[in-house]
């Protein structure tokens, strides 16, 4: 097992906590380009002035491979580890822009950090830099983010990287097999959150509520006094152990770090460690199509309106751009969808035309993808766009036609649903500790596939150590 990316190698600059305050604005690492770092600040300017409001952001230039990496483990410093790379093949092709190269990736925070591929030509890079600014003023004013980000804090980057450290440290201890098991566990369920719910929770309560008191009246006290034995012994609250969990619990991470009868002390926390990174990625991912379409609008803009750029490679960026926004992704030979900077692009463009850059503004920060998608992209925009011709089997490939407006907007958000995951909740522990599993099917019928259902029941038997029983209905569906 390789750890990689500590906070003095690839990630030198940044910066301890206390310096933060002190930024204002983003800091290019020497070694990117010269003339890119001149360009920075003129970039910046427009942006300013276009009323885009964020963080400061850390550019790093990495080398490619590196930026392959990142893109497949999630966070610069997660360790390695073949889940992620299942895990994370999905998001590789959307983080992808253009289709042979990546260009960029960006972690939201303060300050962001966004790493560029060393390999980028000028043109790409400032194309990336306006696109990172799209997604930095996006992080901090999108309310999903901003939630997400009071709670699990905004240095997601560095706390990646002492989780890292923490599992480096678990296999000195515990050895390799047992720590890649419960890893393997817990990124097996790591959509398995309640984003509803907050990070920070109490267990819960381990008694019912008391029944109330009897009236404390004249005969009572009377009786009390008469008879003080008997009085006392009826007194106190009558505790009754509360049934566990106490309503069917969907953040499976929290309940087994919880309440798995023989989970150890560091066993909990990889689950916990793991269960925070999520609430971090959730956004992202409930949000792709507004925020890299935000992002795509913003480097079209502001390179249009960058008119110090050298003729060249203003006209190479453009080519880029119409590269990372055609309509589908992916190959010639493989459709994979619906590109979410093709659709999000053209409907930040279509609202901006329609009612302004205000009410833009207003929907970028309150909107999530599914609120997003069913409210603004409307029967004019999704012909204009031919997205009727569009439609996803279970399988997930696209090909069904489909006419029906409302249909076409489940096929694109149904994906969104649960982050993503089958809809698997705790729904009660026996007294010897088996655990009772309910899979909503209902809620699955839009095409997540059994067989990760099945691998999510087997990784739970797997720490859970007791029993683990499943029933497919949900009775209070
Ligand atoms: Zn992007």
């Amino acid at each position: 097992m390789k750890t990689f990316g500590t906070p003095f190698g690839i990630f030198s600059n940044i910066r301890p906590r206390g310096e933060i305050g002190e930024l204002d604005t983003t800091v290019p690492t020497p070694h990117i380009d010269k003339k890119w770092r001149e360009l920075l600040p003129r970039i910046e300017e427009l942006a300013a002035r276009a009323g885009l409001v964020y963080n400061p952001v850390d550019f790093e230039a990495v080398p490619e491979s590196f930026m392959m990496e990142i893109a497949v483990y999630g966070l610069p410093v997660r360790m390695p580890h073949w889940s992620f790379g299942v895990r994370y093949i999905s998001q590789l092709i959307q983080h992808r822009m253009g289709h042979s190269r990546l260009f960029e990736v960006v972690f939201p925070g303060n300050p962001g950090h966004a790493y560029l591929a060393a390999g980028n030509s000028l043109a790409e890079n400032m194309l990336v830099t306006a696109h990172v600014l799209g997604h930095a003023d996006f992080s901090r004013n999108n309310m999903l983010f901003r939630s997400s980000q009071q709670q699990v804090g905004d240095h997601i980057v560095e706390q990646a990287a002492s989780h890292a450290r923490q599992i480096t440290m678990a296999v000195e201890e515990h050895g390799l097999k047992r720590v890649e098991l419960v890893l393997d566990a817990a990124l097996a369920l790591e959509q398995h959150i309640d984003v509803d719910r907050r990070v920070q929770r109490e267990r819960y309560p381990e008694y019912q509520a008391a029944k109330p008191e009897p009236p404390d009246d004249a005969f009572s006290k009377r009786f009390a006094a008469l008879n003080p034995d008997e009085a006392a012994r009826d007194e106190g609250p009558k505790l009754k152990r509360a049934a566990i969990p106490p309503h069917p619990e969907r953040d499976l991470l929290w309940f087994i770090a919880n309440y798995a009868p023989e989970l150890e002390g560091w066993e909990r926390d990889i689950f916990l460690a793991v269960r925070e990174e999520s609430f971090y990625f959730h956004p992202v991912h409930a949000t792709q199509i507004m925020n890299e379409g935000w992002a795509s609008y913003w480097h079209a803009r502001l390179l249009r309106e960058a008119d110090f750029l050298p003729q060249g490679a203003y006209v190479d960026a453009i080519k880029c751009h119409s590269d990372v926004v055609r309509p589908i992704a992916g190959g010639d030979k493989v459709a994979l969808g619906i590109n979410p900077y093709h659709l999000g692009f053209s409907m930040w463009e279509d609202i901006v035309e329609r009612d302004g850059m205000d009410a833009a503004r207003r929907i970028m920060q309150e909107d999530d993808d599914v609120s997003f998608v069913r409210n603004q992209l409307n029967a004019e925009l999704a012909a204009k766009l031919q997205l009727f011709r569009f439609g996803a089997d279970s399988s997930g490939s696209v090909k069904v036609l489909e006419t029906d407006l409302n249909a076409l907007h489940e096929v694109i958000v149904g994906p969104k649903y649960n982050f993503g995951a089958p809809s698997v909740a705790a729904a009660h522990v026996r007294v010897d500790g088996t655990l009772e599993l309910v899979h909503d099917y209902k809620v699955d019928g839009r095409g997540v596939d059994v067989e990760r259902t099945k691998k999510v029941l087997e990784y739970v038997e797997k720490v859970w150590r007791r029993p683990v029983t499943r029933m497919t209905s949900m009775p209070w569906a």
